[in-house]
C-alpha cells in the first residue's frame, strides 16, 4: 500500500492558485503526495515564474490540463472558462488518473478541487476516492450567495440581480459587516452579462452532482465567525501563509523581483506604503497617473507592483523626481513584502488572499477594490474590523491624487488602526500554528481524514 495521493485542481486564476498550492505543501509536509493540476497555459507560466534556486516540496508533483480555450483566446474571460472547463477537464483529468494509477505505487485516493469547479468531483465519485473542495474566498460571499434568492423573493432585486431598492443594505449577522445591495459581488463583475450570470448562478444554488465530504477554506474563526456560524459545514483552515510553516509561496505567474526586499530593507522602520492590484486588476492612463502622483506628494517611500499588463505611461518626469522616493516592481513576493518592518500600510485592491496576508502581516489598510468580492472585503476591513480606510472615488469615478494623501495621512496618524491590525493578525496566525488553534486543529483532522483508509 503506498502513500494517500491527492490529486490538486485551482481555478485557473492567480488568486485561486497561490493559496491551493498552500494548502498542497501542508499536506505535503505531513507525508501526503500532491499533484498539482494546473491548465496548460498557466503550468508554463509557473514552471517560467519558478526561481531556479527555490523547488517546492518533492512530494508535489506540478502536472497540467487543457482549459478547452483556443490558444489565442483571453484566460481572463470568466464567462468563456465557465464554458469551456467543464468540457475539457473532466475527461483529461481522468485519464491522467488512470495513468498515475497504471505507473505509480500511489495510486489516487483522493480529488480536492476549487470550489469554482465543484462539477468536477463527479469524477471522483465515479473512481470511488474521496472528495473535497477548497473555498479560496471569504465564506461570506457563500452566505451572501444563500441569500441571492431572498433578495429576489422579497423584491429587492429583479431576476437579473439588478436593485429595486438602490437604498438595501444586507446584514446577515452581528458578526459580519454590513453589506451594501450595490456592492454585492454580481454587481461589481464589470458587464450586465456577468452580472446576470453570477446572479442567477448564486440565486439557483449550487446543487453539485457528487457533494463533496469536506469543504476546506482559506479564513479562520477569528477572521469569519459570524458567517462560519451561519455556514458550519465549511471548515476553515487558514491562514494558509508560507511563513506560518517557515516555507515559500509558489505557483507565481509572473517572476518575482528580487530587488523588492533588498530596496526595502533601506527604508526606515514605519514608513513606506506598499501598493499592490492582484492579478486582475486594470487602471486606466489617467487613473493610474493619479495614483503615481498621488505616491509622489505623500513624500514617503512607496514599492509599487505594477504588472506588465497593467502598465501605462508615468507622469511626465514622474520616474526621475521619485527616483529616490520609490520603487516600481513588475511581480512582488507579496506575503515577504507584508512582513517586512518599513512598512506603514497597504494599499489594496482587496483580494482575500491580499486581505488575509495584509492582517496576519499586522499591516492597516488602504482599500482600492475593483472587482467582486473585494467590496465585501472592504466592508470587512474597514467596517467590521477597523483595520484600514476606504479611498473615495470623485464624481468623475476617480480617486484622485489627493484623496491619496489625505487618506494616507489620515490612516498613520491614527495609531489605533495599527493597533488593531496587529491584535486581528497574531490572533489569527495563532490559530494556524498553535497546538489547539482552530485552524491548527481543522488542519490536522482534514489531514487524518485523507490517510484514513
Ligand atoms: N501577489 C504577489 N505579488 C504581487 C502581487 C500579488 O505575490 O506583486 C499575490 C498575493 O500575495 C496574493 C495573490 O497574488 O496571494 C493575489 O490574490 P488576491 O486574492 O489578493 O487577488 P486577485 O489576484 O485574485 O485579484
Amino acid at each position: 500500500m503506498g502513500r494517500p495521493h491527492v490529486i490538486a485542481v485551482p481555478y485557473p486564476a492567480q488568486g485561486h492558485v497561490i493559496p491551493l498550492l498552500e494548502l498542497a505543501q501542508c499536506l505535503a509536509d505531513n507525508g501526503i503526495k500532491v499533484t498539482f493540476v494546473n491548465t496548460d497555459f498557466n503550468h508554463t507560466r509557473i514552471l517560467n515564474s519558478l526561481p531556479r534556486t527555490r523547488g517546492i516540496n518533492e512530494l508535489i508533483i506540478l502536472a497540467s490540463v487543457p482549459d478547452g480555450l483556443e490558444p489565442w483566446e483571453d484566460r481572463n474571460d470568466l464567462g468563456k472558462l465557465e464554458v469551456s472547463l467543464p468540457k475539457a477537464v473532466p475527461r483529461a483529468l481522468e485519464a491522467l488518473i488512470e495513468k498515475i494509477n497504471a505507473t505509480e505505487s500511489d495510486k489516487v485516493t483522493c480529488l480536492i478541487t476549487d470550489y469554482g469547479l465543484i462539477w468536477a468531483l463527479a469524477l471522483a465519485e465515479k473512481l470511488g476516492i474521496k472528495k473535497s473542495a477548497f473555498l479560496p474566498a471569504p465564506v461570506a460571499l457563500l452566505a451572501l450567495a444563500n441569500h441571492a434568492k431572498s433578495l429576489l423573493d422579497e423584491g429587492i432585486v429583479d431576476s437579473d440581480g439588478t436593485p429595486m431598492k438602490v437604498e438595501h443594505v444586507t446584514h446577515l449577522s452581528p458578526e459580519m459587516p454590513p453589506m451594501k445591495i450595490q456592492e454585492t459581488v454580481w454587481l461589481q463583475m464589470g458587464d450586465f452579462a456577468s452580472q446576470q450570470r453570477v446572479f442567477q448562478s448564486m440565486a439557483r444554488g449550487t446543487q453539485a452532482e457528487a457533494p463533496p465530504d469536506w469543504i476546506v477554506c482559506n479564513t479562520s474563526h477569528e477572521l469569519e465567525a459570524g458567517a462560519l456560524k451561519l455556514l458550519p459545514n465549511l471548515v476553515p483552515l487558514g491562514p494558509l501563509l508560507p511563513s506560518t510553516r517557515l516555507g515559500h509561496s509558489a505557483g507565481f505567474f509572473w517572476p518575482e523581483d528580487s530587488a523588492s526586499m533588498s530596496w526595502l530593507d533601506q527604508q526606515p522602520a514605519n514608513s513606506t506604503i506598499y501598493v499592490a492590484f492582484g492579478s486582475f486588476t486594470m487602471l486606466d492612463e489617467k487613473q493610474f497617473q493619479e495614483l503615481a502622483l498621488g505616491l509622489e506628494h505623500s513624500r514617503r517611500p512607496f514599492l509599487w507592483v505594477v504588472r506588465q499588463d497593467m502598465a501605462q505611461d508615468y507622469p511626465k518626469g514622474f520616474r526621475e523626481r521619485v527616483r529616490n522616493q520609490g520603487k516600481m516592481v513588475g511581480w512582488a513576493p507579496q506575503q515577504k513584502v507584508l512582513s517586512h518592518p518599513s512598512l506603514a500600510c497597504f494599499l489594496s485592491h482587496c483580494g482575500w488572499n491580499s486581505t488575509v496576508e495584509g492582517v496576519c502581516g499586522g499591516v492597516p489598510f488602504l482599500c482600492w477594490p475593483y472587482f467582486a468580492d473585494q467590496f465585501l472585503n472592504q466592508s470587512y476591513i474597514a467596517e467590521y474590523w477597523r483595520v484600514g480606510l476606504s479611498l473615495d472615488k470623485d464624481e468623475f469615478g476617480i480617486v484622485t491624487s489627493g484623496e491619496i494623501v489625505k487618506k494616507v495621512e489620515i490612516l498613520l496618524s491614527d495609531e489605533s488602526y495599527k493597533a488593531r491590525v496587529m491584535s486581528l493578525g497574531s490572533k489569527t496566525v495563532s490559530s494556524v500554528t498553535q497546538e489547539g488553534g482552530s485552524s491548527h486543529k481543522n488542519l490536522n483532522s482534514f489531514v487524518d481524514w485523507i490517510k484514513e483508509k
